[in-house]
């Protein structure tokens, strides 16, 4: 028995010792101190020892064991490192290599010219408002003293979704909407996309964007209408910047007039930007008119203001000098990456 024990303990230690991976390691735990294994064989055979020799048999097969084990986890100790340090050594970072640079975008350039506006008017108190693109044909014409006849709503330009739904063809009933829930004083501007039954060329989109401004307050005068919008160009286009007042006509405002502003290309001198004027046309405005006033429950007498409206692709398309509107929405990267 004790030569038997004494051949086991060898063979086991020896393979052990020359076991390269933990899978081998335990497949030889597996054959030697397993359920079937070579160690509980002999343990079986305590059947047949003498009574007297038990203890001592016992004792031996015990020893055995326990030499058995002690190898068995300091071999694995040894593996289990050495598998750590293949690892370490395959997952090295070399700090020294060049880094992967990330595609970074930016902002569209219809986006820096609305933040640019919004940052101006914003820094004078206005607040940014929104409202639905899907519009009631009311907010879009008639509160804005558009009436049924009016060529305004031919379909020519305007897409109808049905007789009293329109897709909204200015962001002005975004200013109906804020006169109706009468919270007074109001400075807000409102920037969104509209949509026109246009065919697109370089200057057309069937979808596109404005900001529209409104003032509305005691004692509100065309002098702070003029000087809200020359303030806000000198600080959009340089400080040598001028504006001159056109008189025009729109029916939610009046008096009404279209704003130019001195060509920030050639200071005014005329060049081919401005066609040799020296001046480029920027935006209508006016003071709103009484009847608008007064359907959104306004009292026109006690309350006056004005409105201003602009096209953000215009101002975009004249910032960056883009000769063509399309290319605002093209989407090639070579385009935009310009800007
Ligand atoms: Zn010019």
């Amino acid at each position: 028995m004790k030569e038997k024990l004494d051949a086991i303990r060898k063979e086991a230690i020896q393979k052990m010792e020359q076991a390269d991976t933990l899978d081998k390691l335990n497949e030889i735990r597996v054959a030697y101190l397993g359920k079937k294994g070579e160690l509980t064989e002999v343990l079986k055979g305590m059947k047949d020892v003498s009574k007297e020799d038990r203890p001592k048999v016992g004792a031996l097969v015990n020893d055995t064991r326990n030499a058995l084990e002690s190898k068995l986890e300091s071999v694995r100790a040894k593996l289990t490192l050495k598998v750590r340090e293949a690892k370490m050594k395959a997952e090295v970072i070399d700090v020294t290599l060049p880094a992967k640079k990330n595609n970074m975008g930016h902002s569209h350039p219809n986006t820096v010219a609305l933040e640019e506006i919004e940052r101006i008017f914003v820094g004078m108190g206005y607040e940014v408002v929104e409202g639905p693109e899907v519009e009631y044909d009311y907010y879009n014409f008639e509160a804005l003293n558009i009436p049924a006849n009016h060529p305004a709503k031919d379909e020519q330009d305007t897409f109808y979704v049905n007789d009293k739904i329109v897709l909204r063809t200015q962001t002005s009933p975004v200013q109906v909407r804020i006169m109706e829930q009468g919270k007074l004083p109001i400075r807000v501007i409102a920037p969104g996309r509209v949509f026109r039954s246009d065919e697109v060329d370089a200057t057309h989109s069937p979808s596109f964007h404005q900001i529209e401004g409104l003032v509305i307050d005691k004692g509100v005068t065309f002098a702070d209408l003029k000087g809200t919008l020359a303030q806000w160009a000198v600080e959009m286009f340089g400080p040598e910047t001028k504006v001159k007042f056109r008189p025009h006509h729109f029916p939610f405002t009046e008096p009404s007039a279209e704003v130019d502003v001195t060509c920030f290309k050639c200071g005014g001198k005329g060049c081919r930007m401005c066609k040799g004027s020296g001046w480029i046309e920027i935006l209508g405005c006016g003071m709103v008119h009484p009847k608008v006033l007064k359907m959104s429950g306004i009292n026109p007498d006690e309350y006056s203001g004005f409105a201003f409206g602009l096209g953000l692709e215009r101002i975009a398309l004249l910032k960056y000098e883009i000769d063509d509107m399309r290319l605002l929405y093209d989407n090639d990267i070579r385009f935009l990456k310009q800007f």
